[in-house]
């Protein structure tokens, strides 16, 4: 099984519709300076993939989320992705030097044996590497640069763009994720279950936030909606704004 013409045609669907969206939204973003160079998890090489360190010690990003959440999220939850996904390629000759990214873009050429465990684990594996990237112990306040153009465009205000995601975000029932993703041209905020993430269904995430609660339980227990709002003050904008560059030239 090869991965696969359509695959080329959406990526030029893709590439078309996003350059749609920077005529479209700001200025600034057409004329982007620079793809920093940063490890996105989504342009990290081929297998045996490994568990990515993190940029920050453990207990760094506290009190929003605590230094056992991170040792567990990290070291065991992510870990076991990892393991997983490379269980899953080391038996599937056919899904041999793919990158992560082209696994859970391509589900439909993995042989169905992997299949599940290929979306579960890959997802996994894509999803946290992205979690780690986007926080920062200097994180938070008003997101700049290109995103905050790109958000205050799209949904008029920082403010409402939070109220939306964190809505998203508790309304996620059971494990999740909650993202801003680019879907045809347009940005907009919306949740998938388990590990999937938006490139399964052709859109590209910008940013997204676990609420699986194996990320907030250790501190806040069942008040997801007290971890989405904290969450915001550990958000590294920095690294969003190198991921949506990434996704403007990488589409
Ligand atoms: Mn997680």
């Amino acid at each position: 099984m090869s991965f696969c013409p359509e695959s080329k045609e959406e990526m030029r669907l893709s590439r078309r519709s996003l350059l749609q969206w920077a005529v479209a939204v700001p200025a600034a973003l057409a004329v982007s300076r620079v793809v920093a160079e940063v490890p996105f998890a989504e342009a990290a090489p081929a297998g045996p993939f490994k568990l990515p360190p993190l940029a920050y010690p453990y207990a760094s990003l506290g009190p929003t989320i605590s230094e056992m959440t991170m040792r567990i999220h990290h070291d065991k939850h992510h870990q076991a992705y990892v393991d997983k996904l490379n269980a899953a390629v080391a038996a599937t000759p056919s899904l041999a030097g793919k990158s992560a990214q082209t696994l859970i873009q391509n589900l439909d050429a993995v042989p169905e044996s992997v299949r599940t465990a290929v979306r579960n684990n890959g997802g996994g594996h894509v999803n946290h590497t992205m979690y780690w990237e986007i926080m920062n112990p200097k994180g938070g306040g008003a997101p700049k640069g290109d995103i905050a153009a790109a958000i205050r465009t799209n949904f008029g205000s920082f403010d409402n763009f939070v109220k939306k995601f964190d809505e998203a975000g508790e309304k996620r029932f059971g494990s999740g994720w909650v993202w801003l993703a680019m879907d045809k041209g347009k940005m907009k905020i919306l949740s998938t279950p388990n590990q999937d993430n938006p490139l399964m269904m052709g859109m590209m995430p910008i940013f997204g936030n676990d609420v699986w609660e194996h990320a907030y339980y250790l501190t806040y227990q069942n008040r997801r909606g007290e971890y989405l709002k904290a969450w915001w003050h550990v958000v590294n904008w920095d690294a969003v704004n190198a991921r949506l560059h990434y996704f403007a030239k990488n589409a």
